[in-house]
């Protein structure tokens, strides 16, 4: 079993669904008392926060990488960034270490092709939903079409990630705004929905909504599994 690296904190509330669905996906296919090998390097969300909210990238990608650097010194035999905002220096992370990356949205991507899925809604934080790095990969990697709220309704999205979920709250009236959202996304002709943040799946589930959702937390935790058992066709580059 290879050892996985995870490069977590963003937020610990999401983190800590890594780690459970993580050692629950090696324990169903391995039985016993087997657990995941796994090392995690847990960053302050406040200065990630910061960094991102005053648009300083350069140093958020810093940060990601000394952070990479240090999973991949400890042992790790690949990576995963536990968040898919932070995705947006993906690239710059797999350059600054040997290991390889598997990616949230290729696992993602992976499972919505496999459901037949082509028109598809994601929602996540404004930096997810509103740049090409994440959208534009769905996209032009994996050929789907990809449907964000409107503005006033991304504004909300976000604003509950980062006031709520990532705190830990979770709150009635904001499951019944996601559950409006989405159902707007579905009107659209949305055939299901990304939750494109690791913390949505904390508030909304598939009994909530109409349309199937992919939980980018269990998408991506599942691809680790795979991954650390040999499935090695998710990683962006083998070594
Ligand atoms: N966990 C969230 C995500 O998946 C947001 C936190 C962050 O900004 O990284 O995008």
């Amino acid at each position: 079993m290879k050892t996985i690296g995870l490069l977590g904190g963003m937020s610990w509330e999401s983190s800590s669904e890594y780690y459970r669905l993580i050692n629950q996906g090696i324990n169903r296919k391995l039985g016993g008392h087997h657990s995941a090998k796994s090392i995690m390097v847990s960053v302050d969300f406040e200065e990630v926060k910061q960094y991102q909210h005053h648009g300083e990238w350069d140093k958020a990608t810093g940060l990601m990488i000394e952070a990479a650097q240090q999973i991949e010194r400890g042992g790790a035999n690949f990576l995963l960034i536990c968040t898919n905002t932070m995705h947006k220096m993906a690239d710059d992370v797999q350059k600054a270490i040997r290991i390889p990356l598997v990616h949230i949205a290729d696992a993602t991507a992976q499972t919505i092709k496999e459901a037949g899925v082509k028109k598809i809604g994601l929602l996540g934080t404004k930096f997810t939903m509103e740049e090409e790095f994440y959208k534009g990969r769905l996209a032009s990697h994996h050929g789907l079409d990809v449907f964000v709220p409107d503005e006033e309704e991304r504004q909300l999205v976000h604003d509950v990630i980062y006031q709520e979920l990532c705190l830990g709250k979770i709150e009635p009236d904001s499951r019944r705004t996601y559950q409006r959202v989405i159902q707007k996304l579905v009107d659209k002709g949305c055939e299901g929905v990304i939750l494109g943040c690791t913390e949505i799946s904390l508030l909304i589930n598939q009994g909530d909504v109409p349309v199937p959702l992919f939980d980018t937390t269990a998408l991506h935790a599942e691809a680790a599994v795979a991954y650390a058992l040999k499935d090695e066709r998710l990683a962006l580059h083998d070594h």
